[in-house]
């Protein structure tokens, strides 16, 4: 409501959900009736969230203080749940009660983490990660790719040791548009003769793998 005054739209300024006060951000996250009411719901709490003259910068503060930066998660959720209530029932005319915003905050929160889990496994979880080879033995991965719109194409190899630390690799643009196929047979062979350049006589091979995981 502050923000719709200042840019000249006429209101009363006092809170719509409860009539009572204000409205401001603090009222309308910490300190408004259906707020104070969400934010019972959360008994493991390490601090007291409505408290007058505390801000939303104040309370992350003693979160991160008092609690855990799951704490923290369950503060910004939250919060955001209560302010889309709140456009709910100013907008929309719908509103939830403080136990299903709560809810509905926490099962928000469970399924973000549920999915992460599978970001985070990124290639991984695809099974192309990055293996050692045998002791002794070093592996060379390579990767072409080309462009029909440059009307170029470019290789890349890495080669590592069995403890997948760098040995020696090169990138290089070739000035002709070759098919994948043709770009990573180049690779290949860039590998190999790399290989020998310096002198390798155990080696592997694997193409498109340019990244350990
Ligand atoms: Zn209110």
């Amino acid at each position: 409501m502050l923000n719709l005054r200042k840019r000249g739209v006429a209101t009363d300024g006092i809170c719509p959900i409860c009539g009572k006060e204000a409205e401001s951000i603090c009222h309308a996250l910490f300190r408004c009736n259906i707020a104070k009411e969400v934010w019972s719901w959360w008994k493991e709490c390490p601090i007291k969230i409505c408290v007058e003259n505390q801000d939303f910068s104040d309370i992350a503060l003693g979160l991160l203080c008092a609690g855990t930066t799951r704490d923290l998660e369950i503060l910004v959720v939250t919060a955001w749940a209560i302010w889309y209530n709140r456009k709910q029932c100013v907008h929309e005319s719908k509103k939830q009660v403080a136990g299903q915003i709560w809810d509905f905050a926490s099962s928000f929160l469970s399924n973000y983490k549920e999915a992460s889990k599978y970001f985070q496994l990124g290639p991984a979880f695809c099974d192309v990660s990055w293996k050692k080879p045998p002791m002794g033995v070093y592996k060379i991965n390579v990767d072409g790719a080309t462009s029909e719109r440059e009307r170029n194409s470019s290789i890349g190899v890495i080669i590592r040791d069995f403890k997948g630390e760098a040995a020696a690799g090169l990138c290089r643009l070739i000035n002709a548009n070759f098919s994948v196929l043709e770009t990573e047979v180049l690779a290949v062979e860039a590998g190999v003769l790399l290989a020998k350049y310096i002198g390798l006589q155990q080696i592997i091979i694997e193409s498109n793998s340019l990244l350990p995981v």
